[in-house]
């Protein structure tokens, strides 16, 4: 209902990563799989989660005698290691083993170096569709008999900047997850609690928005996103705050904004 709300196109989703089986992570999958069916969706859709969560799509598709018009790939991941998950031309993903009441895996995504970009201001030269691709590729173009005939530095530009994000929820406070998202472009983190509800954020294996910052500023994250707030905090600005004393470039993650590294 939410990615309708904001606009999302759903049939753009090819990869949904699942952290643990608490019911907030999950329980609107189902819903968002039928809605996918019923816009006649024929790709197939591929879903990583920890051991569980494919034995409960099946079940509840099985008793509402639901076969789908597209094909669900179920990727069953050990939350406990460190594993890539998925790997294409441009992204790897791979789990954060987090520190949870279930077991429970945060998630790395890092983008792979980018193509060079042709200079389009050179594109008068006189350049054929076939020389463009070994531009882009970095390469220079040879003639026949070996000697250069076009430099790419003399028509390409460097390539965008290619970015990190890792997601980190649910969790408690762990410096084991440091080496892993160090210098990330962007660190999601939990921040369920305030300082003041240490001892809850200690019973229940959650993280309050000081440990959050702790764990940004340890990492050397560019920027640090709050989220998982407890419903007790009508205002979240005393935990954007509280995270930001420790680690000023943080925001809050409100549903449906979208943000880009810089
Ligand atoms: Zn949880």
């Amino acid at each position: 209902m939410q990615l309708g709300r904001f606009e999302i196109p759903i049939h753009k989703i090819t990869d949904i990563f699942i952290s643990h089986l608490h019911g907030d992570h999950y329980l609107g999958l189902t819903g968002l799989l039928f809605s996918m069916h019923l816009r006649k969706r024929q790709v197939d859709l591929h879903l990583y989660s920890p051991p569980g969560l494919n034995e409960i799509i099946l079940l509840q598709l099985k008793y509402s005698k639901s076969v789908l018009n597209y094909k669900i790939i179920f990727h069953v991941y050990n939350p406990e290691e460190k594993q890539v998950l998925m790997e294409d031309d441009v992204l790897t993903v791979e789990t954060i083993p987090l520190v949870h009441k279930l077991a429970c895996a945060g998630f790395l995504f890092e983008e792979k170096e980018k193509p060079r970009r042709i200079d389009k201001t050179k594109l008068g030269s006189p350049l054929l569709l076939q020389h463009l691709v070994i531009l882009k590729k970095g390469e220079d173009i040879f003639r026949e008999d070996g000697s250069v005939l076009h430099r790419n530095k003399d028509f390409t530009l460097d390539p965008t900047p290619s970015y990190s994000y890792a997601y980190c929820s649910d969790t408690a406070f762990t410096e084991k997850i440091v080496e892993q998202i160090k210098g990330v472009d962007l660190l999601y983190h939990e921040a369920t609690f305030m300082e003041e509800e240490i001892g809850k954020a200690i019973e229940t294996k959650h993280s309050t928005a000081k440990q959050a910052a702790e764990i940004a500023r340890l990492s050397g994250a560019k920027k640090l996103l709050l989220g998982h707030f407890s419903a007790r905090y009508r205002e979240l600005e005393p935990l954007l705050a509280e995270a930001v004393s420790i680690f000023p470039s943080t925001s809050l993650a409100i549903e449906g904004q979208t943000f880009i590294p810089n």
